[in-house]
């Protein structure tokens, strides 16, 4: 979509820094990152949220955690454990209306969130 950030940086009109690509997301490091780790997992069609997938698309969400997995593993956060986020709308602080998944690690996070 016209616009958006991370639809620029899928079509490669912003640069990024690639972790993982593949024909259905791509994977890149947070620009202002809040962990040691801190990938963003992001589906190539642009979806606005979670809220906004159509029946054939949920699929894609499998195919996002099983990407972050692998991630996870090829940077060596997954024995010490890491969390995966989706911000969702106003309140759930999602500041790019463009699906994507936070994948954060390298050190012990929080709970609860603020
Ligand atoms: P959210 O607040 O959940 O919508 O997450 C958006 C994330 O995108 C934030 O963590 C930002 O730091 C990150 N971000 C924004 N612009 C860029 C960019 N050009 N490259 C990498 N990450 C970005
Ligand atoms: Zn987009």
């Amino acid at each position: 979509m016209k616009d958006c950030i991370f639809c620029k940086i899928v079509k490669g009109e912003i640069p990024c820094s690639k972790v993982y690509e593949d024909d259905k997301v791509l994977a890149f490091n947070d620009i202002n990152p809040e962990a040691p780790v801190h990938v963003l997992i992001v589906p190539k069609t642009h979806v606005q949220s979670i809220m906004d997938l159509k029946e054939d698309e949920y699929q894609l969400i499998g195919h996002v955690f099983k990407v972050t997995s692998k991630i996870a593993k090829d940077l060596k956060v997954d024995e010490k454990g890491f969390r995966i986020v989706n911000n969702i709308g106003e309140d759930g602080g999602q500041t790019v209306p463009h699906v994507h998944f936070h994948l954060l690690g390298g050190r012990a996070l929080q709970w609860p969130p603020g």
